[in-house]
Parts: structure tokens; sequence; C-alpha cells
């Protein structure tokens, strides 16, 4: 089995790097993935074997039904770009100036694609469903996931898997965590309003920076005086908006930033503590406030057992030593929408070079991947969903 599906990974190399390529050259923003969207339901389309949907305006789902009952088992690929200008020499660099895939939603759009070709060739060894998710809109929240749940793609699903590139990691390796992999990235808006006025005369204003400075440098307090060290969560004010010229106090300050942590109780504690320090701290100076706290996508936090699965397959398929090192972060990842209905996993597959001065991050306008990861990506995703689907 393993052997066959390697040959037929061989087999739509070329394929996958045409996808990924034209996908690259033609990048789309969140929720305007409309010619994407397109192309993902023309390749689709070619497999009678496939039930074709269109959940949301711009994305695609497809089912592919076995003969025998047994388990669903979803797939997940995102697909949209960023509102980035690429700084690379390619050939198939972006033809869109100011839109990049700097994220590499285009290889997973190209992978998924591939796997949905190898499992129609498989029809006849497949039990239960596969289900192949082609997300819109993972980089802007509310996010596309939601919008894709409410939508019932996950109806009935039993399992869901989703593989990420990692530009930082090798090629060749693989990084697969049990229980939490992202954080909640979730974001305030604080606004410290004083009493502006001439700065000569600093006795007749209520100085609305000097509040919102001590604000912030208080605030960091949480994370290193109030949580438990053993806790992960980060507390960044991000953002100091306030003034218009030298000679004035301005009336008020506006901050804003982001919270991120794994824990729910924790994550629902915070807002209460940051607004006792705002609180306190404004009353102390005779000022007053303004507080926004806006929950962001939730924590993926991956089922033990589907990790293991994952693993196992990457064991199999290229040995032990595949398994590269990975620690949770404090990134976000609106798959964690799907793992509200389903048990999940999510890991990381290595496309950068050995050499790890010529890798740049994601989200950066030189971000690039190694295309190797394609056809090694479709075969440890085609694999699992095998190896799932008989457990
Ligand atoms: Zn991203
Ligand atoms: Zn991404």
């Amino acid at each position: 089995m393993q052997n066959e599906i390697g040959n037929e990974v061989a087999i739509i190399k070329e394929k996958l790097l045409y996808w990924r390529r034209h996908l690259h050259e033609y990048p789309e923003l969140s929720f305007e993935e409309v010619e994407t969207s397109e192309f993902i339901y023309s390749q689709l389309k070619k497999h009678r074997e496939l039930e074709i949907f269109r959940p949301t305006k711009t994305s695609v789902m497809a089912r592919l039904i076995g003969n025998e009952p047994g388990k669903v088992i979803a797939i997940r690929a995102d697909m949209d770009a960023l509102p980035i200008t690429e700084d690379n020499d390619l050939l198939f660099k972006s033809k869109k100036h100011g839109v990049m895939h700097a994220c590499g939603h285009d290889a997973h759009t190209a992978m998924l694609l591939g796997v949905a070709e190898i499992l129609v060739g498989l029809k006849e060894q497949i039990k239960g469903e596969v289900r192949f998710i082609f997300q819109h809109a993972e980089e802007l929240p509310p996010g596309g996931a939601q919008q894709m749940v409410d939508a019932g793609v996950m109806e009935n699903v039993d399992q869901i898997i989703c593989a990420h590139v990692r530009s930082t990691m090798e090629i060749g390796k693989v990084g697969v965590l049990a229980g939490p992999v992202l954080s909640s990235p979730d974001t305030f808006s604080i606004k410290i309003i004083g009493s502006g006025g001439h700065a000569a005369k600093p006795h007749q204003n209520i100085d609305s920076v000097i509040i919102a400075a001590q604000v912030v440098t208080n605030l960091q307090q949480i994370v290193s005086r109030n949580i438990d060290p053993i806790d992960d969560v980060v507390l960044s004010v991000t953002q100091i908006h306030g003034g218009t010229a030298l000679n004035v106090t301005p009336g008020f300050v506006e901050l804003s930033g982001t919270v991120r942590s794994f824990d729910p109780n924790l994550r629902k504690d915070i807002p209460a503590q940051m607004e006792r320090i705002i609180k306190g701290i404004t009353e102390a100076h005779g000022a007053s406030y303004e507080f926004e706290f806006k929950n962001g996508y939730r924590p993926v936090i991956n089922d033990e057992e589907l990790a293991q699965v994952v693993k196992d397959t990457v064991i199999d398929l290229y040995g032990v030593d595949a398994l590269g090192e990975i620690r949770r972060g404090m990134g976000g990842e609106d798959f964690s929408a799907y793992l509200q209905k389903a048990p999940g996993c999510f890991f990381y597959l290595g496309a950068g070079e050995k050499n790890a001065t010529k890798n740049y991050p994601h989200h950066h306008p030189k971000f690039t991947i190694n295309e190797n990861v394609l056809p090694l990506g479709v075969n440890i995703l085609v694999n699992a969903v095998m190896r799932l689907m008989m457990k």
C-alpha cells in the first residue's frame, strides 16, 4: 500500500508544481479568493468520483465516499495570501503587486489537490468517506474556518488533519505535537482619557501620555507576577497613538495589542485583570478609560491519539529521524474552529533549506519554500488518511 501510494505521488509531482506555481502567481487576499476557489473547483471537477460543494462564496469542499461504511476523515488546506509585495526572483513570482503567498497556503492547496487525486485512484479501498476542505481566509479574523463549520462541512466528521509548511524547519523534517500547538491570539484596545491643554501648564491638564505609560508598564505585571510562570502567556502592547503637537498635552492616548494563551480559564480571567490595572491607574490620576477585549481564534490543541498516528506514519515512511524537534508556539490558527467539532491534528512540514541562513520567516517578502515538500506532504497525508481509516 505504502509503495503504491509512493508511486502515485511520484507520477503527479509535475502537477503539484504546476498547481502550486499557478496559485503563487495569482494570489488573492482573505475573503477575496474568487479565482483561487474557481481554480480548485475546476481541478476537482475532473474527477467524477467526487461530490463537490461551495460551502461559502470563496471556499470548496469535496467528498469522496467509499463503497464500504466507515469513518469520515477530513483534511483541510487554506488558500488565502497576504498583503505583502513579493521580493523574490522567481519565474512564477506574484503577478499581483502588494499580494503574496507568504505563508505557503499555495502549497497547502496544491498538496490537497494532489491528495484528492491519489485517493480518487484508490477509491476501491476507501472505507467511509474522505472529505477535502479547501478553506478561505485563514489570515484574517474572524477567519474562514468558523464560516466553513457554520456551513456544515464538519457534519459527521470523525477526525480531521492538516499540514502546514514551515520555512524555518529543514526540508524532510516533520513536526508533530500532541496537545497544545498554537495559542489563542486575542486582541485589546484601550483609550486613556485625560484632559488636554498647553504643555507649559501641566498642572491644569490630566496628562494621558504619562498615565498611558504607567498602564503599559503595569500591564506587564500580569504575566510576570499574576500568572503561574509555568503557564504560557504573552501580553504585548503593540501600538501607542496620541498627540498632535510638541506643545500640546493630548486629551487622550490609544493603546492596543495582543494577549495569547492556551488555557481557557486563564484566557477568561486576563481581561478582568487588565481592567483592574487600567481602572486603578486612571482613577488614581483623575482620568477615565475605555477598554475593549476581543477573542481571536481558539487555541489549536491536538488530539494525542491522532498525533501519534501522524507520527507513526512519518516514522514508517521516512524513519524516526524525520521527526523534527518542535515546540508549541504563541501564534494562532483558525484550524481550531474544526477542533470544536472533532478531534484533529495540525502538524508542520519542514520546507526550509538545510542552511538556515537562507530561510526567511513566514509573512516575509522573501518567504519561499523548498518545493520538495509538496510530494512529501502528499505522501504523508495520504498514508495518514489510510492509516486512520483502517484504525
Ligand atoms: Zn500565515
Ligand atoms: Zn498559514
